[in-house]
């Protein structure tokens, strides 16, 4: 299956960086400090992986201001990939070319098209027939063709394609106007911000029962597979997605909340 150029960006910094057992390591011993059972250090390695993968593309975007590869051609901006890369790394040059190629393909892919209306419509028909919720929040979606309704359907790019996600079927996720532009925006995944502010938006916690954008975000960026926790079914399938807490004498961290489906959501 084509893969987003994203994440293959993202594979390939993941071999540069894999994550350390070093107990000696800050966060390694937060890790086992706090009882986290490698969840915190993995957190905090996807995080950064995410992190470079946004700081190498934005540089990259500059550089195609820059240099636009209509007027420069694509070999220009690629030698000015290289050029940036060679200049403020430490990297070895193998190393670099393989970033360089990877770098091109997240921005040539960005620069391809949104879906056409015609695909748009496609991909919505196919989701009006199977009944699909919203994959991200599990909300019933408004199929009548509305664009102004916060639950109209979208089709949202499932990993952005500002970071080098495709524009095609793979990549192609049937979500409801408001999570696909208000929340999701172009988070890659759970591991892409400061996790207790998106957890939590700006509702304070008491209100976090019945505030549903709160909820939603926090289905979203919790863990990002978009499905219940315990039998992991989807959000599209089982319908809405509810937050309680991993551990019940835990507090409401980010750390301790879980999506669930309604029927294996714990009780209050
Ligand atoms: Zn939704
Ligand atoms: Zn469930």
């Amino acid at each position: 299956m084509e893969n987003n150029p994203g994440r293959d960006l993202r594979l390939l910094l993941d071999r540069l960086y894999p994550a350390t057992p070093n107990t000696d390591f800050f966060v390694n011993k937060a890790d086992s400090d706090f009882m986290e059972d490698g969840l915190l250090a993995d957190l905090h390695h996807q995080s950064f992986l995410n992190y470079l993968v946004r700081r190498l593309l934005t540089v990259s975007y500059g550089l195609l201001r820059k240099y636009p590869i209509d007027q420069f051609g694509e070999n220009r901006y690629q030698r000015e990939i290289y050029k940036y890369l060679k200049g403020f790394s430490r990297l070895k040059e193998k190393d670099i070319l393989r970033l360089k190629v990877k770098i091109f393909y997240c921005i040539e892919t960005s620069q391809s098209n949104k879906p056409t209306k015609l695909e748009t419509n496609k991909i919505k028909k196919r989701c009006e027939n199977r009944s699909y919720f919203c994959y991200i929040c599990g909300q019933e979606m408004d199929y009548s063709g509305g664009s102004v309704e916060s639950n109209a359907f979208s089709v949202d790019h499932i990993w952005p394609r500002h970071l080098g996600g495709l524009s095609s079927n793979v990549n192609f996720g049937g979500a409801c106007r408001d999570c696909n532009n208000k929340i999701k925006e172009d988070y890659i995944d759970f591991a892409d911000f400061h996790y207790e502010h998106i957890a939590f938006s700006k509702t304070p916690y008491d209100f976090l029962a019945e505030d549903r954008k709160s909820r939603i975000e926090i289905a979203i960026f919790s863990k990002t597979e978009f499905c219940c926790s315990i039998c992991m079914k989807p959000a599209y399938i089982i319908g809405e997605l509810f937050i309680g807490k991993k551990e019940p004498n835990d507090g409401w961290h980010y750390q301790n909340l879980m999506p669930y489906c309604k029927s294996h959501k714990p009780k209050e």
